[in-house]
């Protein structure tokens, strides 16, 4: 067996699991041992009742009080018993165990762990599972991975597999002859300890040492792109258009210091010999828009097409608005077509064609933009909006549509200069630093749930001056298992509780594309003045008349989500409002929270937010890190990025034929190889 041998050579695992695996897209061994846990399970340590004051997983160290009851509720059989401790007591209930209530061992000291939930001030402990106290201790020491798994999947299946991968294949060490100058475990010791942590220290050494890889290999692969590209000479010869000057005259606004900045940077790039690659960061609310509008028109008069990919269809659509609004304005003949996801085959058809035979101008829409079906007359120029990093393989796919074209990447992902550098290395940097003027700074409050109706009071007064809200809930509808808000009952009671003459309409994700529509646009238009919603808002969307932005069970979500859901309002002139309503009154939650009162920037919020969830979080691995890494985040492992910045680097002048380096050599081609099959294009 070895790192390329297909699954199926381990012991247990069949065609029929083999199929179980692939949906996990993991083929061979080698993506066997890169499936990092998602979590790990951790037995804490005890606490007293008295201290329960968060729901979550707790253990408490007590003994049954009395004997258990056996209730029935439907088809429900439910056991329940009070647990006490020196401190109080608290209610523990089993479902559909019936034969608890004679084998729960009465009296006697015992380790209960559970879910705690409250309701109406009253704590529960849910299904808690009971242990001796030797027992417990040894759990205590250990931490047991948990994988995201498919159906028909189970993590001691999964450890098993893994545990006999590693037993059976040698992992050598790219980085052997580098890695202890960089102060790293062995790949070998870091794969095994993600998988089966020998403690905690090693855990986290573990994690290191493949955050470092993470970045590493990526840094590389773009340093090189950066050297290959450097002289690509484009073919689209541009010149100064008067149109632009009137253009800019005539918006609404002028253009901010910054935002002039920018143009100037991104026209340079039009009018000189090589292709652009730029970055255009700013927060959110900076104004990245008009720039891309700025770039579209410039190519359009140049006689080029140019597309603007955006992340979802109700952008697509409200940019398109209002680009044409902007172009009929000053009477330009500028013809822009919209192409996403939801559109029909036939009408697909069409645009295809108009953009073949060259009739559109500026295309507009979802990734449905790069599909193969797509051919475009003469692309010039490709941005992307608010997306994941516009990646080597896209930029391929799309120069062999055609020349290379110009591409200008937008983000709102605060990141520091010297970091951005460091992630966007193959790409020039421009940034909007500046707010529009006249715009006021949004106030915040972070207030519980008894002031909810003074929001509401508030929420009213502001639309009786003619302005709109957002209302944020967690989750789409009802659970059994999750309290907190949900989108469609929240609706409801809303439609009670304020007058008639005020519309009120939801939005979530499991809407139709065209409803979705529907809704934003009888919202930016003011039909609807209330949107509840859930964080699909998120997302670039402008309504500059909305001017208050309220988030129930603000506590639910986390900081640098809060603060791109703040972003939606105070994009006019209206003086804007965010109330985050806490379903949770705990100190530490409130003083999360509180962040977001004393700071508007981005990075310094998320940064925050990572420190105070802190080493739980960092045990638990994020599925999902930040700008498109697997367990890299920027915003915790900033130094671990510097750290392989300078490795690359390094290596890069001392040995660049890698000639001494014969297996990161091969790692790194493989790698290359490996990020063009996992995007999806
Ligand atoms: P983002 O950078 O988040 O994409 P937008 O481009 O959507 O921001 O701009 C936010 C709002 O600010 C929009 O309503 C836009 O019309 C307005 N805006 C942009 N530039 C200016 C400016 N220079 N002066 C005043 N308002 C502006
Ligand atoms: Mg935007």
């Amino acid at each position: 067996m070895n790192l390329d041998s297909r699954l199926t050579q381990l012991k247990g695992v069949g065609e029929k699991i083999a199929v179980l695996f692939e949906k996990l897209g993991i083929e061979t061994i080698e993506e066997l041992l890169a499936y990092y846990p998602k979590d790990y399970e951790t037995y804490e340590k005890p606490v007293f009742v008295r201290e329960i004051k968060e729901e979550g997983m707790v253990t408490i160290k007590g003994r049954v009080a009395a004997p258990p009851i056996l209730k029935h509720s439907g088809k429900l059989q439910i056991v329940t018993a009070i647990l006490q401790d020196e401190t109080g007591s608290i209610q523990a209930n089993w479902f559909q165990m019936p034969y608890l209530k004679k084998t729960l061992p009465l009296g006697k000291i015992f380790y209960f762990r559970g879910k705690v939930r409250t309701k109406n001030g009253f704590w529960t402990m849910e299904q808690p599972k009971f242990y001796k106290e030797e027992q417990y201790s040894i759990l205590e020491k250990q931490c047991q991975p948990k994988y995201l798994l498919t159906k028909g999947m189970t993590d001691q299946g999964m450890s098993g597999w893994i545990g006999q991968a590693l037993h059976e294949v040698f992992l050598p060490d790219y980085l052997e002859e580098i890695r202890e100058k960089y102060e790293l475990l062995s790949y070998e010791e870091a794969i095994k300890n993600i998988h089966f942590p020998e403690n905690r220290e090693m855990l986290i050494k573990a994690r290191e040492r493949l955050v470092f890889d993470e970045f590493f290999l990526f840094i590389w692969a773009m340093k090189k792109l950066k050297t290959s590209q450097r002289a690509v000479y484009h073919s689209f010869p541009m010149e100064e258009k008067a149109e632009m000057k009137r253009f800019i005259e005539d918006l609404p606004y002028s253009l901010t210091k910054a935002q002039a900045k920018v143009w100037e940077d991104v026209k340079k790039d039009f009018l000189s010999p090589f292709v652009m690659n730029r970055l255009l960061q700013g927060d959110v609310g900076s104004g990245k828009t008009v720039i891309a509008i700025l770039a579209l028109l410039f190519t359009s008069l140049n006689g080029y097409q140019g597309a603007f990919m955006v992340p979802t269809e109700v952008l697509a659509k409200q940019h398109l608005a209002s680009m044409e609004e902007f172009f009929s304005h000053i009477g330009m003949e500028i013809k822009i077509d919209l192409l996403t996801g939801s559109m029909t085959q036939k009408e697909k058809k069409q645009v295809y064609e108009k953009i073949k035979s060259g009739e559109t101008n500026i295309i507009l829409g979802t990734h449905a933009l790069f599909q193969e079906r797509v051919v475009y007359k003469n692309l010039a120029l490709v941005i992307t909006d608010e997306q994941h990093r516009f990646g080597v393989k896209q930029r391929e796919a799309l120069s062999q549509k055609g020349g290379e074209p110009h591409i200008l990447v937008m983000s709102a992902t605060p990141i520091p200069r010297t970091l951005a550098i460091i992630l966007y290395g193959d790409l020039d940097i421009s940034v909007i630093d500046e707010l529009p003027a006249l715009r006021l700074p949004i106030k915040n409050c972070v207030v519980d749930v008894g002031l909810r109706q003074k929001a509401y009071t508030f929420i009213l007064k502001e639309i009786e001056k003619g302005r709109q809200a957002y209302i944020i809930c967690p989750m789409v509808e009802a659970s059994e298992a999750i309290s907190g808000e949900n989108v469609l009952e929240y609706t409801n009671m809303l439609r009670k509780e304020f007058p008639d003459n005020i519309q009120i309409a939801y939005l979530h994700g499991k809407m139709k594309a065209q409803e979705k529509n529907q809704v934003m646009e009888a919202f930016s238009s003011n039909k609807i003045q209330v949107l509840v919603s859930t964080t699909v808002i998120e997302v670039g969307v402008n309504v500059p008349n909305a001017s208050v932005m309220m988030v129930e069970n603000a506590e639910r979500f986390g900081l640098a989500q809060l603060h791109q859901l703040r972003g939606r309002v105070g994009r006019g002139t209206h003086q804007s409002y965010c109330i985050f309503l806490s379903g949770n009154k705990n100190k530490e939650t409130m003083e999360r929270l509180d962040i977001l009162n004393h700071s508007n920037d981005g990075f310094y919020i998320a940064k925050e937010d990572m420190k105070k969830r802190g080493a739980g979080e960092l045990f638990g691995l994020r599925q999902s890190g930040t700008l498109d890494f697997k367990i890299g985040d920027i915003y915790l492992d900033g130094e671990i990025l510097k750290k392989a910045s300078r490795a690359a680097d390094n290596l890069l002048k001392e040995d660049p034929a890698f000639e001494n380096h014969i297996l990161l050599q091969t790692r790194l081609d493989s790698y290359s190889k490996g990020r063009t099959k996992n995007l999806n294009l």
